[in-house]
């Protein structure tokens, strides 16, 4: 932060708030506290029969890469509402939301992505400004070495490891080099 987004001043201080336990950025003229906090990221995995829904990126980071619909959600909206929002913006596809499929965290980059697990209504879909290609995937056809989040690959692994009828949810993480375990 170079500058308080409520007063304009640019005599920010980093520090412990009293009472507190992280520093934060503390505007000396109008004492705000500047709370940052994780990004949630919510899409879907969304299937037809026996295969899923996986969307390549016409978009940076990561363009080219094949991957999840999912973005960033928006103030004022449900988790579940954003995931629909999400997939429908890159995939034009009209999905059924079963359950919460994953919780994937990125500490490093301070975001967590929800998965929901979700059944298309019908097999409709085409490309957006977001993606250059949509289409479905079976199991065997999965493109695991163009990935393009681990997020994804999470979530794809436990969908075909426990199958669309578990009913918990899976709770993963990627810090630096180091993989998910659970
Ligand atoms: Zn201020």
């Amino acid at each position: 932060m170079n500058f308080c987004s409520n007063c304009g001043s640019e005599q920010l201080v980093f520090k412990v708030p009293e009472g507190d336990t992280y520093k934060r950025f503390i505007c000396g003229n109008c004492k705000t506290i500047h709370y940052q906090n994780p990004r949630i990221i919510v899409g879907c995995l969304a299937t037809w029969e026996d295969k899923i829904l996986i969307c390549k990126r016409n978009i940076e980071p990561r363009f080219g890469l094949w991957n999840l619909p999912a973005g960033f959600m928006e103030n004022g909206e449900k988790a579940e509402d954003g995931a629909l929002r999400e997939t429908f913006e890159e995939s034009r596809a009209e999905v059924d939301i079963i359950k919460l499929h994953a919780v994937f965290s990125l500490p490093n980059v301070n975001q967590v992505y929800l998965h929901f697990y979700g059944r298309l209504k019908e097999p409709k879909f085409s490309i957006t400004p977001e993606s250059s290609e949509v289409r479905l995937f079976t199991i065997d056809e999965i493109p695991w070495d163009q990935i393009a989040f681990h997020s994804t690959t999470f979530a794809l692994e436990k969908y075909i490891e426990f199958g669309p009828d578990y009913s918990g949810v899976h709770i993963g993480s990627y810090e630096k080099k180091k993989r998910w375990v659970n």
